[in-house]
């Protein structure tokens, strides 16, 4: 069994030195067991390639200095880093994964950018076009009888592929002044004692680093939660993912989200010719190579299809935490807790947060970070609820959709809520009386 302990889980790549073919879903429970525990940052623990004692120096102002020390450098972590250095503020970014050749860091993931995210990204400096992706115009919901779709209320979304929105956020990171070190190691001392200015010291490859913030973006089994002492969780329940690219060309303006019996099936177009397929499932046991078997429809649209390289996956979570910050150490993206993927929503909440983290830290301390990291969480978090729901109770599902299909103004709603447009629970209230008679009405298949 492989696993690295950058926090990747599973989905080597064949041919790769040391790769193998890919997970079988037991080795799959293992690692989403491993999820617990990967990804260590070492207490003064020797390792192969570290000296056998660790000894942490004081730290002295003579040390090499950083205000903010941000472990893991993945959407999260170069977001972070980006914002920080728009207010001015000095960060180092410790990554322990490389980039392979030009192509950034790839992971499980649906790859789409709700306009929501492009906005965001704009703001941090990174400009997506056409030509870094494909664009998307709204959201279709369908089964295998029905359909309902809706527009975003302005803009349009774009899939992109993961390796390259890393590279892009890399790049804007280097450009900005941010220090990066890929393929590194942290190293944090078991006591967290700051010196009296308010300092404290890691070791990176072995090399004292002092710090005035730790940001923990080591996603979603983050080592630096556990190292704070912020595990503590609110929610906790996990699914699993399954990413493909398929070389066709995308046959729909939208982002498809595929309802079937054991979990959901979603669709971005990624280029002219390439979509990105994404199953979510509750099932460990299911099989991964015929995940389209429930969705006769898609399975069509890709009939003869090639895949582009290996299948990949990932563990989702939908996890609250009851803190993300200490004094001096503060959680983002998916190491602060994460709402399914469902809602495709997962990028947009880190580049938030990364906002409103430097805000904080700008202001000396992370109590704003706190408070706003908790209002961020709301909305993703109510809708992720909803899908849930219709994806534990198959029949509510069928007739939900049923529903929707027969009044698409709902949807649109349903859509504007959920890019922050309108209040969820208004929408909810003015539609939920239709919405419920339809519902006891609908027959399950009709
Ligand atoms: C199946 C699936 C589909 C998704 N689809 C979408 C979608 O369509 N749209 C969307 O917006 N979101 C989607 N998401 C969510 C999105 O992928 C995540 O929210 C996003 O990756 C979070 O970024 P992150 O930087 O917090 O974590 P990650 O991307 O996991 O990055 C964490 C980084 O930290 C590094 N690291 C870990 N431990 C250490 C350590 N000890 N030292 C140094 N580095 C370390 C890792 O190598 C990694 O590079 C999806 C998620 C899944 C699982």
């Amino acid at each position: 069994m492989r696993w690295t302990w950058d926090g990747e889980l599973f989905g080597c790549d064949p041919g790769q030195p040391g790769g193998e073919s890919f997970v079988t879903p037991k080795r799959l429970i293992y690692n989403a067991h491993l999820e617990q525990k990967p990804s260590r940052i070492a207490r003064r623990q020797p390792s192969p390639d570290m000296p056998k004692t660790c000894v942490f120096p004081e730290t002295s102002p003579s040390l090499q200095t950083t205000e903010a020390l941000i472990v893991g450098g993945g959407p999260a972590g170069l977001a972070a880093s980006i914002a920080l250095r728009q207010r001015g503020i000095e960060c180092t970014v410790v990554e322990a994964r490389t980039p392979a050749g030009p192509a950034g860091i790839d992971k499980a993931c649906g790859e789409g950018l709700m306009p929501d995210s492009r906005e965001l990204l704009s703001k941090l400096g990174v400009d997506l076009t056409e030509a870094d992706g494909h664009l998307f115009h709204g959201i279709r919901f369908a089964n295998a009888r029905h359909s309902v779709e809706a527009n975003f209320p302005n803009g349009s979304g774009i899939g992109v592929r993961r390796p390259r929105l890393h590279r892009l956020l890399t790049q804007r990171a280097e450009q900005v002044g941010a220090k990066l070190l890929f393929g590194s190691r942290i190293q944090l001392a078991e006591q967290a004692v700051p010196d009296t200015d308010g300092y404290h010291t890691a070791l990176i490859n072995g090399d004292p680093i002092r710090f005035r913030w730790l940001i923990g973006a080591d996603g979603q089994a983050s080592s630096v939660r556990r190292w704070a002492g912020l595990d503590a969780t609110r929610k906790h329940s996990l699914r699993y993912g399954f990413r493909t690219h398929y070389c066709v060309a995308p046959w729909s303006p939208y982002v498809e989200v595929h309802w079937g019996k054991h979990g959901q099936l979603y669709i971005t177009p990624v280029a002219a010719d390439c979509v990105c397929v994404v199953y979510i499932t509750r099932d460990p046991h299911c099989d991964r190579h015929n995940l389209l078997a429930g969705f006769p429809a898609v399975a069509a649209r890709l009939a003869g299809a090639e895949a582009a390289g290996p299948q990949r996956g990932a563990v989702t979570a939908t996890r609250r935490l009851q803190s993300v910050a200490t004094d001096s150490v503060a959680l983002i993206g998916d190491a602060s807790g994460s709402a399914d993927a469902i809602t495709g929503e997962g990028l947009a909440i880190s580049f938030r947060q990364a906002f409103a983290l430097a805000d904080s830290i700008a202001s000396g301390s992370l109590d704003h970070y706190r408070a706003r990291h908790s209002s961020l969480s709301r909305l993703p978090h109510s809708m992720a609820s909803l899908m849930l729901l219709m994806d534990r109770w198959p029949a509510l599902q069928l007739r939900s959709l049923n529903s929707l299909a027969q009044a698409p103004k709902g949807f649109n709603e349903l859509l504007q809520a959920h890019m922050g447009q309108r209040k969820l629970p208004a929408v909810l209230l003015r539609r939920a009386p239709g919405f419920g008679l339809r519902l006891l009405s609908a027959r399950a298949g009709a």
